[in-house]
């Protein structure tokens, strides 16, 4: 069986369209800091807002200039009646543009389902009591809209098949990680975008047919990178650049840090026997993801080298779009940390469509550098 989550990403309001025949409401949500194995539970289908690469026509009379393009894009798209088959909004409080958007949506259409979601940025047990709170109370909304209750059952069974689907997209991760350069970047991010969007128990038969299309290829030889930070979906679904400029400069991605990769919660929820099915929730959602912005940037550092030394990655490569916030916020004391680390870094300022060119030496430059450094350091041993 040929599978291509790059072409279930680009049918992406398709699984959501079926999901509502056959009776169901669909969530919107922007953000893995959204639960959305509560909505799940309560009998909604959550899909993540994604962005489509149309022009913006509409979206200019609402919002500002300098906002980036991924909420104009989002904005667009609920103006133009794309995501008119929604029953609601649940964005997670990541910045104040997405904050922005779901109070102009709560503005013009008052009769919509808009909730924002606060997840907390310390763990400790007051965090933990707020975090509860905020669950149950988006419960009983969800509830309020004809969704089932919240229980401790079909929370636990929510759980179960979100668990699933990261065990199979993990071991995509670990296969890439021992076989690099045996799945392009871009069918990857493609595979966790997929995700987003589609009923996670159809995903993970995808999945699962995907992984045993799998072959133990000899490793490609390239210069060994991380990705980190936002890659568009617009520029996977419409092939633009960034994947194949990797490719053609010799990189080979073995691990990410990006939003639509590892840091969509793709560590599984910890079960036990003792704690509730909210708990470990709860200790899920505060767990440590290298969401921007929610932790010390040091801990992001930590956890950037030590993803560098398992994967023995010559240097990272951040994606950076224009003007978002929290991203921007951490990237300069980032950088110079890894660099005090003795691991190079590259800053790829993205937009709606990448500019090939610059992108193309920039890359082709850094590349270089850091395969000259590893040679010299694999000359004197070190
Ligand atoms: S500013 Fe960043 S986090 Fe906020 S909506 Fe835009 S891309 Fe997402």
């Amino acid at each position: 069986m040929s599978v291509d989550f790059t072409e279930a990403l680009r049918e992406r309001h398709k699984w959501a369209l079926e999901y509502k025949k056959s009776g169901g409401q669909v969530m919107g949500c922007y953000s893995a800091l959204v639960p959305e194995e509560v909505v799940w539970a309560c009998g909604f289908l959550p899909i993540q807002l994604t962005m489509s690469g149309s022009k913006y026509i509409k979206a200019h009379e609402y919002l500002p200039p300098y906002v980036c393009d991924c909420s104009k894009d989002i904005m667009e798209q609920v103006l133009d009646e794309t995501y008119g088959y929604l029953d609601g909004f649940l964005v997670a409080h990541v910045c104040e543009t997405i904050r922005g958007l779901a109070g102009i949506w709560r503005l013009h259409w008052p009769e919509r389902f808009v909730h924002v979601f606060t997840p907390p940025v310390n763990n400790d047990p007051g965090a933990r009591r707020y975090l509860k709170a905020e669950i149950l109370s988006l419960a009983e909304r969800l509830s309020d809209m004809g969704g089932v209750k919240l229980t401790e059952d079909n929370l636990k069974e929510a759980i179960s098949v979100y668990n699933t689907n990261r065990q199979l997209v993990k071991e995509i991760y670990e296969h890439r990680a021992t076989h690099p350069g045996s799945i392009p970047p871009e069918q990857i991010v493609s595979a966790v975008l997929s995700s987003m969007v589609m009923p996670k128990p159809l995903h993970n038969d995808m999945l699962k047919g995907f992984l045993k299309t799998l072959e133990f290829e000899t490793p490609k030889m390239g210069t060994r990178i991380i990705l980190s930070g936002l890659m568009f979906e617009n520029d996977l679904i419409n092939q633009t650049s960034l994947p194949h400029i990797l490719e053609d400069a010799g990189a080979v991605v073995v691990w990410d840090d990006l939003a639509s990769g590892m840091r969509y919660r793709l560590l599984k929820t910890k079960i036990n026997k003792t704690d509730s099915p909210l708990d470990m929730l709860v200790e899920s959602l505060l767990g440590p993801q290298t969401a921007p912005t929610r932790r010390p940037v040091e801990h992001k550092v930590r956890e950037i080298l030590e993803m560098s030394r398992r994967h023995q990655a010559q240097g990272v490569i951040f994606l950076i779009p224009k003007y978002c916030d929290p991203l921007t916020l951490e990237i300069s004391e980032l950088t110079n940390m890894l660099k005090q680390n003795d691991c190079p870094s590259l800053v790829l300022e993205i937009s709606g469509s990448l500019s090939e060119g610059q992108i193309r030496t920039r890359v082709d430059a850094f590349l270089e550098m850091i395969s000259d450094a590893f040679d010299a350091g694999a000359d004197k041993g070190v």
